[in-house]
């Protein structure tokens, strides 16, 4: 019997995957079918059809669930008979047919989402580099302008977010009962009045318990509009007509409270139990550690990682803190790593001692938890500051040149050793000396910007990203292989294509061109990064907009 019950609710789930798989194909299916009965004459052989598919899909997708695609396929099937009458389709039929399909497709979109979602937290390894962001990046647009919110969308898409787009505030409230979006941008006018979306907002506000962020976007520039936006607990208010680039450094603010990588901690002390009390009480705060027993090992252990910190004993056998300290601080590499004792000593001398010779505090054994705890983090916190001052461009917040090729050379040292793929891509921006002559430089900064913010998108947080100068960028892919890389790029270079950049009266579009190359292949990374740097010429001379793979030159 149960075994009967099991196969038959296999089937069923079975059954659903592939309605699920197949349900955006029907809905383009009804759309295909609607634009040739637009341009055909033939009112009567076709209407019958039409108002037939969409009351099939009205039916099976209340079958499996989707209540709300059903509802609206519903609402078009009604449309479509209230016509039969007259025999032809009026221009208000028209529009509302065309909102059902907008509606149905995006209805087909969230379904996917959805999907996402649950892959992306059953497999955690996901390939794909977004991905996993994916189910966190449902952005709703709430625009009656159709044009402005049509081209918001296809702007926020190329960025990689999923946006549904609602003209009407019922159909935003609606959604809002199946879909929780990352965020809103929330148009303020509507036919309904003229703080129409802050109340719509307000009022929904009401039935949720937890926030989420709301971007105004209006034309009014009064004290009353702002004012109603933030008593509907608005996060920002931007004047239209919106620059997207500001629009998108918002929503990355409010909705990627960034999620850096945990402080890597050093711990030096001979006292093993100690060392590990320590070492618990970080993890448990969220930070990593390395433990050194032998502080004669310490400079191996540093050059294996970055550290945030060095929490360094004071006595030692055979070498005590003051002198580990003054050797870790005649490396360069090390001259700002943050240093501090952590020791039994009690006597202020012997402290001030401890400091002279390079340390930054001083936390006298045993340490209250909290107090050890915030030392560490402040601590660490400015070192990731100062560092990233040090190894990242002002202007795109990339790392630069000279890091970057301490970054290539490492990951091929390391690519060579593991015989591990590795796929390494150089970009320049196309004709950007004529972006920055017709549009100035200003304009030219900002489409840099631009492009080091998508790459940043829609990069894997263990790919490596730098400007190597000018209009020039390089991306380093480890443990990719060169036909992953390609696909990831060429998406990067697809969106960023269709991106529109805005100056004060036009805008315009931009490309790049790329030359990727892939280890093993080369015998020195000079080689590697030249090999993709042709490739990029090769890129250029076939025409820009493209990318080229670099003759892979085996040498052994
Ligand atoms: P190609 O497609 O062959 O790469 O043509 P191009 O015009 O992009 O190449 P070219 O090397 O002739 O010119 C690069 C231009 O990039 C010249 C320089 O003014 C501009 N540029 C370099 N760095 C910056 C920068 O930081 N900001 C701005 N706005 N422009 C920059
Ligand atoms: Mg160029
Ligand atoms: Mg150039």
């Amino acid at each position: 019997m149960t075994e009967v019950k099991k196969s038959v609710s296999e089937r069923m789930k079975i059954l659903r995957a592939t309605y699920a798989r197949e349900l955006s194909g029907k809905v383009g299916g009804i759309e295909d079918e609607w634009r040739v009965f637009l341009i055909s004459d033939d009112y009567q052989t076709h209407i019958h059809n039409l108002i037939r598919s969409f009351h099939t899909l009205a039916g099976s997708t209340a079958s499996f669930g989707y209540r709300h695609l059903s509802e609206v396929a519903r609402k078009g099937e009604e449309f479509l008979k209230s016509t039969i009458e007259d025999g032809k389709i009026s221009k208000m039929i028209e529009q509302e047919i065309n909102i059902c399909l907008q509606n149905m497709k995006q209805l087909c979109k969230y379904q996917q989402v959805q999907k996402h979602i649950e892959f992306s937290v059953e497999n955690t390894s996901a390939e794909s580099p977004s991905d996993q962001q994916r189910g966190k990046r449902i952005i709703f647009i709430v625009e009656d302008d159709v044009q402005l919110a049509t081209n918001m969308t296809l702007e926020l898409e190329c960025f990689g977010y999923d946006v549904m787009t609602f003209h009407h505030l019922k159909e935003m409230e609606q959604a809002l009962l199946h879909v929780t979006p990352a965020a809103i941008i929330m148009d303020m006018v509507f036919p309904e009045g003229d703080i129409a979306g802050a109340k719509a907002i307000s009022r929904w506000r009401v039935t949720l318990d937890h926030h989420i962020p709301v971007v105004f976007i209006s034309q009014r520039n009064d004290i009353i509009s702002r004012l109603e936006a933030v008593k509907a607990g608005s996060d920002a208010y931007f004047l239209k007509p919106v620059r997207v680039s500001d629009l998108i450094d918002k929503l990355e603010n409010l909705i990627n409270k960034v999620e850096h990588e945990p402080y890597r901690i050093l711990i030096v002390d001979d006292d093993e139990v100690l060392a590990e009390y320590h070492s618990v009480l970080l993890e448990q705060h969220g930070m990593r550690s390395c433990i050194v027993n032998n502080p004669l090992t310490i400079l191996e252990s540093l050059s294996k990682y970055t550290f945030d910190l060095i929490l360094l004993d004071l006595t030692m056998p055979g070498c005590d803190g003051h002198n580990l300290a003054k050797v870790i601080r005649q490396v360069p590499a090390y001259f700002s790593i943050p240093i501090v004792f952590l020791s039994g000593e009690t006597q202020l001398e012997v402290q001030l001692q401890a400091m002279g010779t390079g340390g930054d505090d001083f936390l006298t054994k045993p340490v209250e938890p909290k107090h050890f705890i915030s030392s560490v983090r402040i601590r660490a916190e400015r070192m990731r500051m100062l560092r990233s001052f040090m190894e990242c461009d002002g202007l795109s917040g990339l790392y630069t040149h000279t890091v970057m090729k301490g970054h290539i050379e490492q990951e091929f040292l390391r690519s060579m050793r593991n015989n591990s793929p590795l796929t390494l891509a150089v970009l320049d921006l196309d004709h950007f000396k004529r972006v920055n002559d017709t549009y100035g430089h200003v304009t030219g900064d900002m489409v840099i910007v631009v492009l080091a913010r998508l790459l940043k998108q829609r990069l894997r947080r263990t790919d490596i990203i730098g400007r190597m100068g000018g209009e020039e960028f390089a991306v380093i892919l480890p443990d990719t292989s060169i036909e992953f890389g390609y696909r990831v790029i060429e998406d990067v270079r697809r969106s960023f294509e269709r991106i529109s950049h805005q100056t004060q009266d036009c805008s315009f579009c931009s490309t790049f061109s790329c030359g990727i190359a892939q280890m093993p292949g080369y015998i020195d990374e000079i080689s590697f990064y030249k090999a993709a740097d042709m490739a990029m010429y090769d890129a250029k001379e076939a025409g820009r907009n493209q990318i080229c793979i670099a003759k892979n030159e085996r040498m052994e």
